[in-house]
């Protein structure tokens, strides 16, 4: 049996809410249940929406959660390496493209890109996949269930290597899962809809696919993701005790009593035997 191998990967986009906490919690509960490692991968492929400091500050609090990782930490911006080797071999085989067309242009087709309009030269232009007609695919989720998208139809093809010259978080996330033998993605179920490209990906690279669990998301009063929204508070590295057990009330486990004195790594010792994942609920909830 191979061992159990998944990862929480932040993007440093600023400091830890009580959204991220969640994924960071979920993950790390399936991952030790299982017996198995959690490793920790900085998403930084995005230069732009990078806040400086962000990764180290999300680390340090991490390690104030009383989180103990596996393996080293990874981060996407030392791997520009092998995002090319990927590129360069869906390139090759046919399966990516030089795409010039503008997002205004994309827009008048209903946001879905199917075929270039002739003619267009950029200086910028971006890298797609060309996602094949009918290109039905579908996953067994551990939480939601049977999953399938049309790709072709809902998402179109999609953008490899951005036109600002940025590694698209599809490509990214793909190589690293497999190059670091992720065996589970367990994370919030906004990336939901992200991964029938990701098996698409993993397909066309000869990678395997991982299993999936999609957490339910915290979500502001008007339904918007935490990290997209201003109610998202940071956590309080200070006092992590009461935010871990907010988050494991989110995640529709069972109240436990932990010594007064408890510390959070002892915590989350406990709570390990106490997770059943088949509480876990589907829909969003909203941050109280
Ligand atoms: N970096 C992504 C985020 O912070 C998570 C990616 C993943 O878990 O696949 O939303």
């Amino acid at each position: 049996m191979q061992t159990y191998r998944g990862r929480f990967a932040p993007s440093p986009t600023g400091p830890l809410h009580p959204g991220s906490l969640l994924a960071a919690l979920g993950s790390w509960l399936f991952a030790r249940r299982a017996g198995g490692e959690w490793w920790l991968r900085i998403e930084d492929v995005d230069r732009i929406r990078e806040v400086p400091g962000a990764a180290q500050d999300q680390l340090e609090t991490l390690a104030a959660f009383g989180f103990v990782h596996d393996g080293p930490v990874v981060c996407q911006r030392e791997r520009d390496a092998l995002y090319a080797a990927a590129l360069d071999r869906l390139l090759d085989a046919g399966h990516a493209f030089e795409c010039h067309c503008s997002r205004s242009v994309i827009e008048a087709q209903g946001g879905i890109h199917r075929a270039c309009i002739p003619g267009l030269r950029r200086p910028d232009p971006s890298i797609r996949l060309r996602v094949p007609d009918d290109c039905l695919v579908e996953f067994d989720d551990a939480i939601r269930g049977h999953q399938s998208q049309r790709i072709d139809r809902d998402v179109g093809d999609f953008v490899l290597r951005r036109s600002d010259g940025c590694w698209a978080y599809q490509l990214a996330v793909v190589v690293d899962d497999g190059a670091q033998g992720m065996t589970e993605v367990v994370r919030g179920a906004d990336l939901l809809d992200s991964t029938p490209r990701q098996i698409l990906l993993q397909q066309l690279l000869g990678l395997p696919t991982p299993a999936y669990a999609h957490l339910p998301l915290l979500v502001d009063a008007h339904g918007h993701k935490l990290s997209k929204s201003s109610s998202a508070h940071p956590i309080d590295r200070g006092n992590p005790l009461p935010a871990l057990h907010e988050a494991w009330l989110q995640l529709g486990q069972v109240t436990f009593a932990a010594s007064p004195q408890a510390t959070s790594q002892e915590w989350l010792h406990d709570a390990i035997a106490r997770f059943d994942p088949s509480r876990i609920p589907y829909s969003n909830m909203e941050l109280s």
